[in-house]
Formats: C-alpha cells, sequence, structure tokens
C-alpha cells in the first residue's frame, strides 16, 4: 500500500474510524498524561474484536506506526502517536462475571471502575490498581500492583486466559493450556505481543473492605519507614499498607489550619473481617501521634477510586520506579531527603508491598522476574502548569537517583518513564531473553513498539 487513507481504512473497519477535525478525535487522541499532545493520523475505535484484526492488518501491511489505547494511563503516553494509527479500545469496555466460577470476562478497553462496579454486584472482586480509571489492560500486561496483591497475588497472577489478536492478524487465546509461552510473556512483559481483546480474571470474595488513612508529622517519617519494614513482612495476608508523603488536601479530617502542610502518611486496609479491621488499624495509630486520620469500612471500589480525584485526566506527570528487596537504614535517609520535598498534592513516593501472595509465584512463572523484591517503589509528580515542567521532572529524578543505590536494577515496567527504555534488560533480568523468543515467534518485526519495547 503507498499512501494509506483514511477511506481505505474505513472500508475495512465497521468501527468508528476517527481523524482530525471529527467529532470525537480530540479526546480520543489525548492520553491521561497531558504531556503528551499528539495527532494521529487515524484512530478506529473498535467495538469488537473484528474491529481490531482489521485495524492490526491496515496499520501494519500500511507500515502506520501503531498504538494501542487501552484505559490511556500510561506514563510516557504510549497510547496515542505522531501520524500513526490508534487502536482506540475505549469502547470495548464490557465486564461479565460468572459467579458460580467467579471469574470475570473484561473487555481490552475496560477500566477497574469498569470492572470493579460489575464484579463488586456480586460481592467479588481482584486485584487492580490504586487508582480507578486506569485500564486493565496496560496494568495487568506490566504486572497488577495494587491494594489486594498481599492477599491475592498481582493482577497477573490472577489473569486465567486472554484474548489476543497477533501482529498477523490471528486471535489466539493465551491460558496455560493453549499458546503457554504466550501467556508466560503477557503476565508481565506488557503490550508487546498483541492486542488483548479479553482478560478472563479469577475473582474473590471481597466486598468491603476496612481503610485508615493516617497523616504523621514530618519528623515521624523515620519511625514510620521503620515500623513499615518490619511490620510488613509477617503481617498477615489481608493487609496491605504502604507509606506515602502527602501534602494535605482540603479534606474536612484533616484540621483546616494543616490544609497545604506536607505530611507523611500512611495508607492502610484490611481485607479481612470486618469487626477485626478497628483492631487492624491500632499499630498504625500507636507508631506515632496521628494529625489527621479517616478510618472506616468502605465498599472495595471506594477504596480503588480514593485517589482518582488528585489525577484528572490531562493533568502532567513524570514517573520513576524501583523493586526493592531489603529497605535499609541509607535507604531510609535518602527517603528522608527528598520525600519532605514533595512539590504537589498529587506528588508523591508510595512503597507499595509485594510480598506475601506475590512472593507464592516463581521468578520465572510469568514474566515479571522480581519475585523476591519486597516493594515496589514509586516516585511521581503530577502538576497542571507546564511551566513546572523541569522543576517536577528534576524532584522525581533527584529523589530517583537518590534511592537507586539502595534499589535493584530493575523496576517496575508500569512506573517508568519514556527515557527509561534503558532499563528493559534490567526490569526482566533471568526472564529476558525468553521475552525476546516469544516477541520473536509472535511479533518478529515489531508491530507493537509503543510500549517498554522488548526487541525481536
Ligand atoms: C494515576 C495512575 C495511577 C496508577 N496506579 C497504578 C497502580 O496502583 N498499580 C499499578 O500497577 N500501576 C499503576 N499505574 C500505572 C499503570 O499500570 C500503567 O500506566 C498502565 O500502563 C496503564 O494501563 P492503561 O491501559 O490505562 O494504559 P495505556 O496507556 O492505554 O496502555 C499502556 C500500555 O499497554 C498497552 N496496551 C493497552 N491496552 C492494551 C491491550 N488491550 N492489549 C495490549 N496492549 C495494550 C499500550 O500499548 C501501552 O504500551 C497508574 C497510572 C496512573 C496514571
Amino acid at each position: 500500500m503507498s499512501t494509506p487513507t483514511v477511506e481505505q481504512l474505513r472500508e475495512q473497519v465497521r468501527a468508528p474510524v476517527l481523524t482530525a477535525g471529527d467529532p470525537g478525535y480530540e479526546e480520543a487522541r489525548t492520553v491521561h498524561n497531558g504531556m503528551f499532545d499528539k495527532h494521529p493520523r487515524m484512530i478506529v475505535q473498535a467495538e469488537q474484536v473484528a474491529d481490531v484484526i482489521a485495524a492490526v492488518n491496515f496499520a501494519r501491511d500500511a507500515g502506520l506506526d501503531l498504538s494501542i489505547k487501552g484505559g490511556g494511563h500510561s506514563a510516557p503516553g504510549f497510547g496515542t502517536n505522531e501520524d500513526g494509527l490508534v487502536i482506540d479500545l475505549s469502547l470495548l469496555r464490557h465486564v461479565h462475571v460468572d459467579p458460580k466460577a467467579q471469574t470475570a470476562l473484561a473487555g481490552g478497553g475496560a477500566t477497574w471502575g469498569d470492572f470493579n462496579y460489575a464484579t463488586h454486584a456480586y460481592g467479588l472482586a481482584t486485584t487492580g490498581g490504586v487508582v480507578s480509571t486506569t485500564g486493565i489492560a496496560g496494568l495487568t500486561l506490566g504486572g497488577g500492583i495494587g491494594y489486594l496483591c498481599r492477599g491475592y497475588g498481582m493482577s497477573i497472577d490472577n489473569l486465567r486466559s486472554a484474548e489476543v489478536v497477533t501482529a498477523d492478524g490471528k486471535v489466539v487465546t493465551a491460558s496455560k493450556d493453549s499458546h503457554p509461552d504466550l501467556y508466560w510473556a503477557l503476565r508481565g512483559g506488557g503490550g508487546n505481543f498483541g492486542v488483548v481483546t479479553n482478560f478472563e480474571f479469577q475473582l474473590h470474595p471481597i466486598k468491603d473492605v476496612y481503610v485508615g488513612l493516617f497523616f504523621y508529622e514530618l519528623d515521624a517519617a523515620r519511625d514510620l519507614f521503620r515500623f513499615y519494614r518490619e511490620f510488613i513482612k509477617d503481617a498477615p495476608r489481608a493487609y496491605g499498607c504502604f507509606p506515602a508523603w502527602q501534602i494535605a488536601p482540603p479534606l474536612e479530617f484533616i484540621p483546616a489550619n494543616r490544609h497545604g502542610d506536607t505530611f507523611c502518611a500512611a495508607i492502610v486496609h484490611w481485607s479481612g473481617p470486618l469487626d477485626e479491621g478497628e483492631a487492624a488499624m491500632k499499630p498504625f495509630r500507636d507508631l506515632a501521634p496521628v494529625v489527621a486520620e479517616m478510618v472506616g469500612p468502605m465498599p472495595y471500589p471506594a477504596l480503588n477510586g480514593a485517589f482518582d480525584p488528585i489525577f484528572p485526566k490531562g493533568i502532567r506527570s513524570y514517573w520513576k520506579g524501583n523493586f526493592v528487596t531489603e529497605l535499609t537504614d541509607a535507604a531510609i535517609d535518602a527517603h528522608l531527603n527528598y520525600g519532605p520535598k514533595v512539590p504537589e498534592v498529587s506528588a508523591t513516593m508510595h512503597l507499595y508491598p509485594i510480598n506475601g501472595a506475590c512472593h507464592d509465584v516463581g521468578a520465572d512463572d510469568t514474566a515479571f522476574a522480581y519475585r523476591n523484591a519486597n516493594f515496589a517503589e514509586v516516585i511521581v509528580a503530577a502538576w497542571q502548569d507546564p511551566a513546572k515542567d523541569a522543576e517536577r521532572i528534576q524532584w522525581v529524578r533527584d529523589y530517583y537517583h537518590a534511592t537507586a543505590p539502595h534499589s535493584e536494577p530493575g523496576g517496575y515496567i508500569n512506573f517508568m518513564a519514556d527515557d527509561d527504555q534503558g532499563r528493559i534488560q534490567d526490569n526482566y533480568r533471568g526472564n529476558y531473553q525468553r521475552l525476546v523468543d516469544v516477541k520473536r515467534t509472535y511479533d518478529p518485526d515489531n508491530l507493537f513498539h509503543t510500549n517498554q519495547n522488548i526487541k525481536p
């Protein structure tokens, strides 16, 4: 095909095909991270698998740059591109729950909000992230770290099967019995291997959880980090918790005269019996004087959406991530040097625990290689004013460089920026070559390259 046209694509796809000037194009071309203001030549808003097949074939044969947009949350804006073709999956967001089997089948464009809404109606849930507008697709394909992962494993550990459109336009089901090599690679390997049109997840009986959000003065931060590293080692798996830095937003439970002040915080949840929830919060009340707290039971979807307002679509952002095996005193010193300088309400460092059920799976059982790591660190700044780009990025980089010597060489691909492609081998360490082999089998020409890329 010489110069591919939108008309040619429209002849092959029943779904809406948008180009500049069409209603809906502006919304479809943008992604969550406002730093990526790109203009694809064509956007296919896939409504069914056939649309995805046709779009993949068209992009491949026309030699167009191809991006897949699930929830559009990737920090490096992988869900859009300049002058290429985007397969936007935002219309493919069905979630069908089988309450008897405790499984759910969800479309590749569903968000965790869509997913939780559907499964909560049956008193069921599975591991997602900490923001409900994030896509199930990108989050799961990278691993899936969130509130429930100590108890139920990462999202990939709950992925039973995936329906995938591969680079040759074929549809395959990847599971332990079908295309096991692809199933292995999808669980941590990101969007490198094809377009996942359906995800089948294992669910668990989780309806309401007991939650505690505790704010402490900055001079309690050392106690908080030291307490956390010991406590989380053997804490019951019903616990999820992580330390954070937080500039106090104007919320009712925080004294009005402290709004805008910087605190260290613990975000705690208990997914065990609710009547044990209050006792489960006690260690966090006791570790240091609490300035403000919000504690009580809430539906799991409400917990999953609690941070949503801080990260609206279009906010500019920059991310860095590391895996951490031991949270040493020297590492804590580095946190204490940079965390209190957190520059925005929507900037923070979260140190998620990835022990518990995440360690039940071996380092080479899935593509996600860091099964011995105990923590996933993410440093993120999000801001509205483009004039602050350099300053905000610098804070993230400085913090990252201070903690990197106390961390593993690799990090979680979903917490990486666009300048992190050089870390790809470290992110997968012993699993990297096997990923390259699977890439060669399913995408030898690297059609799916708008991602943390595994080169064939
Ligand atoms: C506010 C916010 C909070 C977050 N919190 C968490 C968290 O708690 N835990 C966590 O683990 N991560 C978290 N993340 C990171 C998140 O996991 C990644 O940004 C992830 O890539 C987002 O997936 P997405 O589908 O929304 O993004 P997209 O930008 O749409 O996609 C991300 C990548 O996956 C590919 N892709 C998307 N859909 C498909 C598909 N159907 N088939 C194949 N490839 C596809 C894309 O091409 C791209 O390379 C958060 C991100 C944000 C912005």
